[in-house]
């Protein structure tokens, strides 16, 4: 199915279409002003741009979200993405470390947990979420830098034995920026010295009122030592994305966004990505970024085999000729030869911007020294 033309894409990336042609053949691909566009072509080419293409339906009309449609019979829940952000110290590790072990499945007990950036629980009451367990916001931010919105619910710490801190304003900030839903987990509640309501005031002064004093802001008295309330937090997660709807097609081919990546010594490129739609299966061609590479293996978070990966599903996939960024997209494709063309195209392009800012750098110094 081929969507809107080059032109179209253009006004609504609001860049020229001369750009979107030029990047177009910067890429090999050669498109003109009224050529239709089908779905591989406009995700690249809008990940050119730092636009992300939501496949969802006409209904949700919201810029550039609307221009790919998809049957709203091939549409299935997908479970909630989330991140947890806050102050640092204020316990974001201790809670994620917290909800992967507890959530646990029978059978997968004793697993080797193997750290790849974000991972997939079962709650008690039988639905899944996927957390991002990457290192705070900061890897939230650099995402969204690039354009990458992967996170579709953010749970904001606030240790209950300290205050709304710095970084808990800014971590408010960036979800609020990025439309992402906001749970607060007051954590640390075990303490003696625990004081929540203190917490709830400082909050409140920042316009964010917890539903407890009549606000819209759902919020959990958590322990991340002793599991109290971790259930409920949870499952205050799955009621926030209810609202949300969240939908995608696990029929079509795999697009999704890249956690974070790196050479093994043994293995080589190993890429966390997360499945956004669709879904990915061994033998795929895989485009990220300014890489490409057939799926060789993929594992969950517990070094389990997976033959595929569907809608929200985190997995370290082996097979790609190089460590993509964080943030980068990955889109399956039909053809490896295009692959290969794209993603070295790609470098090209980047190995040029890299050569011009270095020189601008360079100059800038010697300016200053003069
Ligand atoms: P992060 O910097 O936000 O990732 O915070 P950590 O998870 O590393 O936690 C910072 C410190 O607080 C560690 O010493 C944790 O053991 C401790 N901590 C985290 N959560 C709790 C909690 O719920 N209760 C208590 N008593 N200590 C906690
Ligand atoms: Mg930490």
């Amino acid at each position: 199915t081929e969507f809107v033309s080059a032109n179209d894409l253009a006004a609504l990336m609001d860049v020229s279409v001369n750009d979107v042609i030029k990047v177009c053949m910067q890429l090999g691909m050669f498109v003109s002003i009224n050529q239709r566009l089908d779905a591989e072509a406009i995700t690249i080419i809008a990940d050119e741009f730092g636009y992300n293409v939501d496949f969802i339906t006409s209904e949700e009309e919201q810029g550039l979200e609307d221009i790919v449609e998809e049957n709203e019979e091939d549409l299935e829940e997908r479970a909630p993405v989330v991140t947890i952000m806050g102050h640092v110290d204020h316990g974001k590790t201790s809670l994620l470390d917290y909800i992967r072990r507890a959530n646990v499945t029978a059978g997968e007990a004793g697993g080797i947990t193997q750290h790849i950036g974000a991972y997939k629980v079962k709650t008690e009451s039988g639905r899944t979420i996927t957390f991002l367990d990457t290192p705070g916001h900061e890897a939230f931010t650099a995402m969204r830098a690039r354009g990458a919105k992967v996170t579709d619910v953010v749970i904001i710490v606030v240790a209950a034995d300290d205050s709304v801190m710095p970084q808990t304003k800014e971590a408010i900030n960036h979800a609020q920026a990025a439309g992402a839903p906001i749970i607060i987990a007051l954590n640390k509640i075990d303490k003696p010295t625990a004081n929540p309501d203190k917490v709830r005031e400082e909050l409140a002064q920042m316009n964010i009122l917890v539903e407890e004093w009549g606000g819209k802001y759902q919020s959990q008295e958590v322990s991340a030592k002793t599991g109290l309330g971790i259930a409920d937090l949870l499952e205050k997660v799955l009621l926030e994305a209810e609202l949300l709807e969240l939908k995608a097609n696990p029929e079509r081919q795999a697009i999704g966004t890249v956690i974070e990546a790196s050479l093994d010594k043994g293995r080589g490129y190993v890429a966390t990505v997360l499945v956004q739609t669709g879904t990915l299966q061994i033998g795929d061609v895989v485009l990220a970024g300014s890489h490409f590479g057939r799926v060789k293996a993929m594992t969950d978070h517990r070094g389990k085999k997976m033959k595929e990966a569907g809608p929200s599903t985190p997995i370290q996939l082996l097979g790609l000729d190089g460590a993509p960024q964080a943030g980068d997209k990955f889109v399956v494709m039909d053809s490896e030869r295009e692959a290969r063309e794209i993603a070295s195209n790609r470098s090209q392009v980047q190995r040029e911007q890299s050569l011009r800012t270095r020189k601008h750098i360079t100059l800038d110094e010697i300016g200053r020294r003069l």
